[in-house]
C-alpha cells in the first residue's frame, strides 16, 4: 500500500496545505495544530492497523480494479463477507480510538457513487462509471482519505433548492465549460475534512427537474482553489491545550472534527465529475450512501460502547463495588444494548445484496433500524456509564490542580479509590467517561448519518405494511389460510361452523 503507517499518513498531509480556519484564525499548518492532532491521530489508526499483519483480514481487501491489496477504506464491497468485514473494521477502530475515526464517510461515498454511476450510464449512455473507476484506482493506488460531503446548509427547509432566496445554500452548478464545470455553495458538518486528501461532494437530497443544477457529484483535492474549511467547535475542545487528563481522550479526541466547507466558484475538470444534472439519480445516491453509513453505526458506536463499558467497570472495581448486584445489572444492560446494535449491523450486512454494478449493498431497512437504535441506545448506555462513574464525573478539579504543589496532595489523598491504584489513573478514567458520556458524542450519535426522522422516513417507505396487514387478515380468517385447511382437513367455515353460524 502507498501509505505504510499512521505516521506516513500524517506526513502525507503536510504538503497539502488546505485553506483552513479555526477559532478565528487561519491555520497554516494543519498537522501541528494542537486542537486538530487528536482527530488526525484517530484517522491515522485506519492506516496503522491496515499495515499491521494482525489485522490484515479485516483492514485490507483485494481491489476489484487492480487486483492489488488495498486498505479496506478504499474498497468497493464485492461480497457479503466484505460487508461484514467492513462493520467488524468499524467496531475494531472504535475500540482502538474511543472516538470517530472519520474515514468511513468517504468509503461509503465511494461505494454509493460506484453503484449509482453504473445505473446512470445504463439509462443515459453517459461515461460516469468508467471515469469514476479511474478516479477510484487513483484513490486506491495512493491510499487516500476522502471526506464524504453530503449535507448542504439547506436554508429555509420548507423550500426546494431552486426556490431558496440564496441559491448557494445548496451546492449547485454555476457554469459548464469545455474542460469542466464550476460549482458554488457549501457543505456543512463534514467529518474529517481538514485531514483528508480529497473531498467527495454529493447531492444532499432527492432533486426534481427544476433542481437539476443541484444534482452534482464531483471529487476535488482538499487544497483546491476556492475551497475554504471552517472548523467546528466541540465540547471541551480547548481542554486539549491543558494537558492529558482533563480532555479524557487526549490521544484521539471526541467525535470527528467537522467543518463547514465553502465552495466559492470551484472549477472541476470533467474527469472528476460523476453527476451533472441527472436529478433523477440524486435520490438513489443519497439513499445508497445513507444506508451504508447508517449500517456502520452498529460497528463504530458499539466499539465506543465497549470502551465506555470497560471504563465503567474499571471505575466500579476501583470504587470497590464491582460485585454489587446493581452494578452488575447496569453493566449487563450496557452490554446487552450494545450487542443488540451490533447484531443489527451484522444482520443488515448478511442480508445485503448484489447490485447491477456487481458491488454489494446492505439491507436498507435494517441499516436504518441500526441507526435508529443507536440514536436511543447510545444515550442510554452513556447514562448508565454516568450512573456507575458517580457525581465526580462533573465535579473533579483540573489536572493543573493535581500538579499544584499546594493542593495536589489533597486531590491525591481525597480522590483516591482502592489502595494500590494511582489517583491519577482513577481521575483519568472518570474523565474518559465524561468525554464520552457528556460531550459532543451524544448529539453526534443522534444526528450523524441523518436525524431519527430521516431513518423513520426510510423505515416507513420500506416497512411493507400491506404485507403485514395481509398476514394479520389471514390469521383472523378475513383472507383464506390454505395451510390451516391442509392441517385440519377442513375449510375455516367448516372448522368454526358452530361459532360462525352465530355470527
Ligand atoms: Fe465512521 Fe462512525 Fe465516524 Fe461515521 S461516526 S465516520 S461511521 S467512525
Amino acid at each position: 500500500m502507498a501509505i505504510n503507517s499512521g505516521k506516513e499518513y500524517i506526513e502525507s498531509l503536510r504538503k497539502l496545505k488546505p485553506n483552513v480556519y479555526a477559532f478565528g484564525e487561519k491555520v497554516e499548518n494543519v498537522v501541528d495544530y494542537p486542537l486538530f492532532q487528536p482527530h488526525i491521530n484517530a484517522a491515522a489508526m485506519t492506516y496503522e492497523l491496515a499495515n499491521d499483519p494482525e489485522y490484515a483480514d479485516i483492514m485490507t481487501a483485494t481491489s476489484n480494479i487492480s487486483g492489488e491489496k488495498i486498505n479496506r477504506f478504499t474498497h468497493i464491497h464485492h461480497s457479503i463477507e466484505d460487508l461484514v468485514n467492513k462493520v467488524r473494521m468499524m467496531r475494531l477502530l472504535g475500540q482502538k480510538t474511543g472516538t470517530c475515526f472519520q474515514r468511513c464517510v468517504g468509503l461509503d461515498g465511494l461505494n454509493a457513487v460506484y453503484i449509482t454511476t453504473y445505473d446512470m450510464d445504463q439509462k443515459y449512455g453517459t461515461d460516469y462509471h468508467e471515469k469514476f473507476k479511474k478516479y477510484l484506482k487513483y484513490v486506491q493506488d495512493n491510499d487516500l482519505m476522502l471526506a464524504g460531503a453530503m449535507s448542504d446548509p439547506k436554508g429555509d427547509r420548507s423550500l426546494r433548492p431552486h426556490q431558496q432566496p440564496d441559491p448557494d445554500v445548496y451546492v449547485h452548478l454555476v457554469e459548464k465549460k469545455d474542460e469542466g464545470i464550476v460549482i458554488r455553495g457549501a457543505k456543512a458538518h463534514i467529518t474529517g475534512t481538514i485531514n483528508s486528501h480529497e473531498i467527495l461532494i454529493m447531492p444532499t437530497r432527492t432533486m426534481g427537474e427544476e433542481d437539476k443544477d443541484y444534482a452534482v457529484c464531483v471529487a476535488i483535492p482538499v487544497n483546491t482553489e476556492g475551497v475554504t474549511l471552517i472548523f467546528g467547535r466541540q465540547t471541551n475542545d480547548t481542554r486539549r491545550l491543558d494537558g492529558e487528563i482533563d480532555c479524557g481522550n487526549a490521544k484521539y479526541g471526541i467525535v470527528g472534527g467537522e467543518t463547514l466547507i465553502v465552495l466559492d466558484n470551484v472549477f472541476i475538470p470533467w474527469d472528476r465529475v460523476f453527476m451533472c444534472g441527472e436529478y433523477d439519480f440524486s435520490g438513489q445516491l443519497v439513499e445508497t450512501f445513507a444506508g451504508f453509513h447508517r449500517s456502520n453505526y452498529g460497528g463504530c458506536k458499539v466499539g465506543l460502547a465497549d470502551v465506555v463499558t470497560g471504563a465503567a467497570f474499571w471505575t466500579a472495581e476501583n470504587n470497590g463495588v464491582e460485585k454489587a448486584p446493581y452494578i452488575r445489572d447496569l453493566l449487563a444492560e450496557m452490554v446487552s444494548m450494545a450487542e443488540t446494535c451490533w447484531s443489527c449491523s451484522l444482520a443488515c450486512s448478511y442480508e445485503g445484496s448484489k447490485t447491477k454494478s456487481g458491488a454489494y449493498t446492505i439491507n436498507p431497512l435494517l441499516a436504518n433500524v441500526v441507526k435508529l437504535n443507536i440514536t436511543r441506545f447510545t444515550y442510554e448506555w452513556m447514562r448508565l456509564a454516568q450512573d456507575i462513574a458517580g457525581g465526580l464525573i462533573i465535579t473533579l478539579p483540573s489536572e493543573k490542580d493535581m500538579v499544584n504543589p499546594e493542593v495536589g496532595k489533597y486531590i491525591d489523598k481525597y480522590f483516591g479509590g482502592r489502595e494500590g491504584t494511582p489517583t491519577r489513573d482513577r481521575i483519568h478514567m472518570v474523565r474518559l467517561i465524561e468525554n464520552m458520556a457528556v460531550g459532543a458524542g451524544l448529539p453526534e450519535a443522534l444526528h450523524g448519518a441523518g436525524s431519527p426522522q430521516a431513518q423513520k422516513m426510510m423505515i416507513g417507505r420500506r416497512s411493507n405494511l400491506k404485507d403485514k396487514k395481509d398476514i394479520a387478515e389471514t390469521i383472523v380468517g378475513i383472507k383464506p389460510d390454505k395451510h390451516f385447511e391442509k392441517i385440519t382437513g377442513k375449510t375455516e367455515d367448516e372448522y368454526f361452523e358452530k361459532f360462525r353460524k352465530c355470527g
